[in-house]
């Protein structure tokens, strides 16, 4: 399954713990990393004022791993990245979220997929439509690309 990633880091040296990350990501098992976007320097949206600029990125896995273990791979990366989970939104050294997986359409308690703030994101749309502009939303039935444009065309969403 073609599964898509966002990466960010706003605590240490950022744009080394997301290479590191990918490098990890690409080692776990019945893994392969596709390709990965440019690094995007962001300002953090929501948590604490104050916070460090992010780093965010966009990648593209092909995985046979379940969604809720690969959830799980994906979070003992974060930990292992010295991840500690405080305040929501707070700052943190990597926060790997699953954007979409195929065109799967999963609700649980521990993970909702196509990421339900995905669209209203520039600072995961951008990075995703570098490397993934013609995949299709699987609820919206548009692409990356639309969303992308969308939002640059009202310059609505959280960031601009
Ligand atoms: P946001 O989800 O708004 O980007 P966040 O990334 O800061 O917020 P976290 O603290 O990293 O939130 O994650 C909280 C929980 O979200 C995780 O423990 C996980 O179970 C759940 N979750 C639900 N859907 C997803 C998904 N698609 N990708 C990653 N985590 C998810
Ligand atoms: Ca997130
Ligand atoms: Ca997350």
């Amino acid at each position: 399954m073609e599964v898509l990633l966002a990466l960010g880091s706003n605590l240490g040296n950022r744009r080394e713990i997301l290479e590191s990350a990918w490098k990890e990501i690409g080692h776990l098992p019945e893994t392969k990393t596709l390709r990965m976007s440019r690094f995007y320097e962001t300002q953090p949206v929501g948590g604490s004022p104050n916070q460090p600029e992010f780093l965010n990125a966009a990648g593209v896995i092909e995985t046979t791993l379940l969604p809720q273990v690969l959830l799980e791979k994906l979070q003992e990366i974060e930990i292992r990245f010295g991840r500690v989970r405080k305040e929501h939104w707070g700052p943190r050294t990597l926060d790997i979220d699953i954007l979409l997986y195929g065109d799967q359409i999963i609700a649980t308690l521990t993970l909702t997929v196509p990421h339900p703030e995905m669209l209203r994101r520039r600072f995961v749309l951008e990075p995703a439509a570098e490397i993934a502009a013609e995949t299709v939303h699987p609820v919206t039935g548009k692409t990356i690309r639309e969303h992308d444009r969308y939002l640059d065309a009202f310059e609505i969403g959280e960031q601009k």
